[in-house]
């Protein structure tokens, strides 16, 4: 069972084995997450913010066009960025067409019109999540990149470039480390991670202490990061005066 995304300052809402299915269909395969290069994303086409769960009754129940056997996309990203994780990522779902579907993590704006600032926010936020998930950087694209299609809506090529920007702050977090305030710095700890190595954060490692909970704090000469069991890593540093 792969761990729940966890994404900064956003909600995640886990409903994968919980979303209604089409009766009597074969379910998704699975596909290695190696395969995986690209988020595809798409829209609902109504101006409604509907649930994943009304979206996968929707899409398991139609009896025209593709007969999903489950909802189509692997995260719903809300208009308040609220976010629903509906599959694992190495589920392979139909919602692009090949290859896009063997590569590609299906993530749905539900809008009409175009999405709100906090769905951007919170679907730049779910990329870098899920690039540090795979250990690579991940291209965007959009459902009409594939083919004909209004999907995902429109003033998709403006509105793409925001989803390649860093993730958006989403407030800072403060908190006690060992006694030490921090503030969370998710993306200038991310930004960095092609300057790793050799030297974190200006030292070479240092120990691990831990914290329970699955949490674990690492210092070195310049930060404090905090690494979770749970939620695979979350990056702290120490400011200045904090
Ligand atoms: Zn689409």
């Amino acid at each position: 069972m792969e761990a729940q995304i966890f994404v900064h300052g956003h909600r995640v809402d886990d409903r994968r084995g919980q979303l209604p299915v089409r009766a009597g269909a074969e379910p998704y395969g699975t596909r290695p997450l190696t395969a995986i290069t690209q988020v595809v994303i798409h829209y609902s086409g109504v101006d409604r913010d509907d649930s994943a769960q009304a979206m996968a009754l929707y899409q398991t129940t139609k009896q025209g066009g593709d007969l999903f056997p489950a909802l189509a996309y692997h995260f719903v990203v809300h208009q308040n960025g609220e976010i629903e994780q509906c599959h694992h990522l190495a589920t392979h779902t139909w919602h692009a067409g090949e290859p896009a579907n063997t590569t590609g993590i299906a993530v749905c704006l539900p809008m009409l019109n175009g999405p709100s600032e906090a769905q951007l926010a919170a679907a730049t936020t779910l990329r870098g999540a899920l690039e540090v998930r795979l250990g690579r950087q991940l291209a965007v694209k959009g459902h009409s990149d594939f083919m004909a299609t209004a999907c995902p809506g429109p003033g998709w090529r403006q509105w793409r470039e925001r989803l390649l920007g860093p993730p958006a702050p989403g407030g800072a977090r403060e908190g006690l480390v060992g006694g030490v305030p921090v503030r969370w710095a998710f993306w200038d700890w991310y930004r960095r991670l092609e300057g790793l190595r050799p030297g974190l954060c200006g030292s070479p490692d240092g120990p691990h202490r831990l914290l329970g909970g699955g949490d674990a704090a690492q210092e070195f000469a310049s930060c404090t990061l905090l690494w979770s069991e749970q939620r695979m890593w979350v990056g702290w540093k120490q400011f200045p005066g904090a």
